[in-house]
């Protein structure tokens, strides 16, 4: 091990999985199919395509402007000012940077223990103790856990809704009861990377806390709007925590190329965008079946990838991982995160997702 600054212990560098490169020069492999990164299959739109070609026209200007723009059409979206919103370079820059505005050392952190890595990471970098709470058997976050693990020290809780590797989300009565018990100077950031494939009579809303409770709530354009190439994401919160944002960040902590495509996707690509959509809860559906039939239990995805546990008698996840690499095809291992018999797969095209079944059952069967 290592020790960088504020003697934080580095173990392991985030795991970014194998490229498709990576894994057509190891194996010889003339096809690979990427499905273990959560990113969208079709993407970028027509409209949000042609504004990025554009743009590179400009990039010898800051793009001051373009945060203007694209903070009002956040705002228009979401029902709120642009004094809301803050831009970053995709929401994993924004977690670093609300870890580096809130946390000094010693600061007590609360994460569930099975959840995106990022929170743990950079809070400990900042010199946060981070406490970490397993999930409940079905996969939602232990709220009664959470609450009763709030002390004076706590400084932030959070949550990622729907969750990154399960694809569940936590009762959204559950998270407003929980809001209801959370001190008032503790703030609760709120993940919402896969928001926009979720059921959304289900899921909570935590803008309409924006203004009454220290929440902030984060969001990606890589996922739903295929952009994860680009790099951009947003930040909603009250005002003063978006300035404290603002001035911790670098001043211009995006690009013009990753903004225009974002704003021509949300104005004049919504058509394709829904198309998309359907086409990828459907092709959900679809995986989840089979998995079903090939003996996994799949937990109820609410995003673009689905969390399944293998079957009985079958080979562990790494294993699993390992040969289905081999075959060309890439999918998260959940071992990491102490799930040794669950795997994790995005919602790739109807024909990658064949491959991968093909492949799948090929791998079982040996
Ligand atoms: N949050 C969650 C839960 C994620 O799964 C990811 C990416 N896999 C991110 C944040 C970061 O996404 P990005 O930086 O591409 O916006």
């Amino acid at each position: 091990d290592q020790t960088y600054r504020k003697e934080v212990n580095i173990t392991q560098p985030y795991i970014q999985g194998e490229t498709e490169d990576e894994v057509r020069r190891k194996y010889h492999l003339d096809k690979v199919v990427k499905l273990g990164s959560n990113e969208n299959p079709y993407a970028p739109y027509y409209h949000s395509k042609n504004a990025m070609i554009h743009s590179i026209s400009t990039l010898n200007r800051y793009p001051e402007d373009d945060f203007v723009n694209m903070k009002k059409l956040l705002a228009d979206e979401t029902g709120l000012k642009p004094e809301n919103v803050a831009l970053g370079s995709g929401a994993g820059n924004i977690i670093e940077t609300i870890s580096k505005m809130f946390i000094n050392e010693g600061d007590e952190v609360l994460i569930a223990k099975q959840s995106y890595r990022l929170y743990r990471e950079v809070s400990k970098l900042m010199g946060a103790k981070v406490i970490e709470i397993p999930l409940t058997a079905d996969y939602q976050f232990d709220l009664d856990q959470f609450e009763q693990k709030i002390t004076d020290k706590t400084k932030l809780i959070w949550i990622c809704n729907p969750n990154n590797p399960t694809g569940t989300i936590t009762d959204a009565s559950k998270l407003e009861a929980f809001m209801d018990h959370v001190p008032e100077n503790v703030w609760v950031i709120v993940d919402e990377a896969y928001a926009q494939f979720a059921d959304h009579l289900s899921l909570a809303n935590f803008i309409r806390y924006i203004g009454h409770k220290r929440v902030m709530v984060v969001r990606t354009f890589s996922k739903f709007y295929g952009l994860a190439g680009a790099r951009l994401g947003y930040v909603l919160s009250d005002p003063e925590a978006i300035q404290a944002y603002d001035t911790v960040t670098e001043p211009f902590n995006t690009n013009r190329t990753a903004i225009a495509g974002a704003a021509a996707a949300m104005q004049f690509d919504k058509a394709e965008i829904d198309k998309t959509l359907k086409k990828i809860l459907g092709d959900r559906e679809g995986l989840v079946e089979s998995l079903g039939l090939l003996g996994f239990t799949v937990a109820p995805s609410q995003a673009n990838f689905v969390f399944a546990k293998l079957p009985e008698g079958a080979p562990d996840a790494t294993t699993v991982v390992d040969e289905l690499m081999k075959q060309g095809v890439i999918i998260r291992d959940c071992t990491p995160w102490g799930y040794p018999h669950h795997i994790r797969v995005t919602v790739g095209t109807h024909k990658e997702l064949e491959f991968f079944l093909s492949k799948l059952t090929a791998v079982l069967a040996n």
